[in-house]
């Protein structure tokens, strides 16, 4: 909120009225130059504010849009899970939204093909829940050890500072685990004509809960209401000249119109008994559970109804992150969902410091009581007055107490067995990507041209002729067929 001076005049930044705000205070010889004083408080802040006005950038999702809105209970599901938020028909809870690109950086165009991520931040009776998705649901790699170089891969090369075709591709036909998520980037999906129509998913399997010990595996999916639309790559490649934050503008004037984007939220559950009967991995990020044998089960509606008032209020200080969980919902062993747990709130520590949840906009609605995290740069809370900072003391000054009260306890489930190595390449991650290929594109007109077209755009960048053989390899594994015509449309580049 802004609050005006006791005139609405401006005032020092600490308070003091200023008498003029757009001039400098300078001693003028008779030929009318100046020279600029140390005791210009004005003067000297604004310069040295100026400098300092960018935090730093995000490492991966630099570019968003944001907004405001609700989620709505539509379903009961109180048979998996406890949380709050949850149950209830009609329950409605307060969220905030963050759409971004990935790989490019805050400045780049809407439009440049890549995966969305799609975060949210649920405002719940039992505090935070955050969902820190993607709009394709599988992701390139299982393993995190892989996730700073897969990307840098899509990013700048170390000596050109340039996108880099070569790198990009060394990188996939190395880990050929990606195939699956390939072949959703170079799909229609993966320039998106509006951000209204984009599907999300949790790619992680979680765990809802129930306090009673039981608990389900579900995978959740987030189905745009007016269905999925997409650009053409021409189409895209125009954009990202014309209008580079296309996407951006869009959410923000539909949502300015009152035309407010919705989406239904799904689940996918396997009982933990039934796991053996999946015929994936279900800890695998680069795989999705077939939904005829998992079907979807509606839980409620999303609507984005309002804009930021102030975009780096509300979206860019907003931090997202898996680990922001309420009870009745739990991490599965899922090896990436475990990584991401800590590297989400690490990089908001790096970008907005250790007090970050204390930030409106990351703030929960309920009150918070954790006198064990305290000071720190830019605490601009309370700090817990006199209340003991460490474990287990008696003494409760402000009538809290230090240790927990809450009858939630964390499921139970023993895990054992050797480590392995989880990028490990079996026939089995081709299945899902050949369904994708012969049962999904085959049905949508004009879908597999497209996805040749847009593919062999991309390989025919690569410099090296024996990495381009490597690619089609890659893709014959997924079908011959499908690797002999990337084959041919990209010589028909390369030699044109
Ligand atoms: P289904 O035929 O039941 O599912 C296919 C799904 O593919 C659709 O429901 C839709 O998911 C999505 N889809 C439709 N058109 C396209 C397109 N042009 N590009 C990308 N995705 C599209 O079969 P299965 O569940 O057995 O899945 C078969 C393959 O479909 C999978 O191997 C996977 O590659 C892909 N897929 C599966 C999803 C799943 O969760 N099972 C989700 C998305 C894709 P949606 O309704 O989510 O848009």
């Amino acid at each position: 909120m802004i609050v005006a001076g006791p005139h609405n005049l401006y005032t020092l930044a600490e308070g003091a009225p200023a008498p003029r705000n757009d001039t400098s205070v300078q001693v003028r010889n008779k030929q009318g130059g100046g020279l600029v004083l140390l005791q210009d408080t004005q003067l000297i802040e604004t310069l040295a504010h100026f400098s300092r006005e960018r935090i730093p950038e995000r490492v991966v999702h630099a570019k968003a849009a944001g907004a405001r809105g609700y989620f709505q209970v539509t379903h009961d599901i109180s048979d998996i899970t406890d949380a709050d938020f949850l149950n209830a028909i009609g329950k409605k809870t307060e969220v905030v939204t963050r759409i971004s690109t990935v790989g490019p950086e805050s400045g780049s165009a809407d439009t440049i093909r890549d995966f969305h991520g799609w975060a949210i931040k649920f405002k719940t009776a039992e505090g935070n829940n955050d969902w820190v998705f993607n709009n394709q649901p599988v992701f390139f790699v299982r393993d995190p050890i892989k996730f700073p170089s897969l990307n840098r891969s899509h990013k700048r090369h170390p000596a050109t500072h340039t996108s880099d075709a070569d790198m990009f591709w060394d990188f996939h036909v190395g880990s050929p685990e990606s195939v699956h998520a390939l072949m959703f980037l170079f799909s229609d999906r993966g320039t998106p004509a509006t951000l209204r129509g984009i599907n999300g998913y949790s790619g992680h399997t979680y765990k809802f809960t129930k306090k009673d010990g039981s608990f389900h595996y579900v995978k959740i999916h987030i189905h745009a209401d007016g269905g999925v639309k997409n650009l053409t790559n021409e189409e895209a490649i125009r954009l990202a000249g014309e209008s580079p934050d296309y996407l951006t503008n869009d959410l923000y004037n539909e949502i300015e119109k009152g035309n407010y984007p919705s989406y239904t939220v799904s689940i996918q559950t396997i009982h933990p008994a039934d796991v053996a009967m999946c015929p994936v991995n279900i800890f695998d990020m680069t795989k999705v559970w077939p939904h005829e044998q998992y079907p979807l089960r509606p839980v409620g509606k999303l609507v984005f109804d309002t804009n930021p008032v102030n975009y780096f209020a509300e979206v860019e200080q907003a931090a997202f992150s898996p680990s922001t969980l309420v009870p009745g919902i739990e991490p599965s062993a899922d090896p990436m969902l475990q990584a991401r747990m800590f590297a989400y709130p690490d990089a908001a520590r790096y970008r907005l410091g250790v007090n970050y949840q204390m930030l409106p906009t990351n703030a929960p609605k309920v009150p918070v009581y954790i006198p064990t995290e305290r000071d720190g740069f830019m605490n601009f809370s309370a700090n817990y007055g006199p209340d003991p900072n460490y474990l287990n003391s008696s003494i409760h000054p402000t009538g809290f107490h230090t240790t927990g009260v809450s009858d939630y306890k964390p499921t139970e489930e023993s895990l054992s067995g050797p480590v392995v190595f989880t990028s490990e390449i079996t026939d089995e991650d081709f299945k899902q990507p050949r369904a994708l290929w012969n049962k999904v594109m085959a049905k949508e007109d004009g879908a597999q041209e497209r996805f040749i077209s847009n593919i062999a755009g991309n390989i025919a960048g690569v410099k090296r002729d024996w990495l381009r053989e490597k690619v089609f390899e890659l893709f014959r594994r997924v079908d011959e067929s499908l690797g002999d015509r990337i084959e041919e449309a990209v010589n028909k580049m390369v030699k044109a």
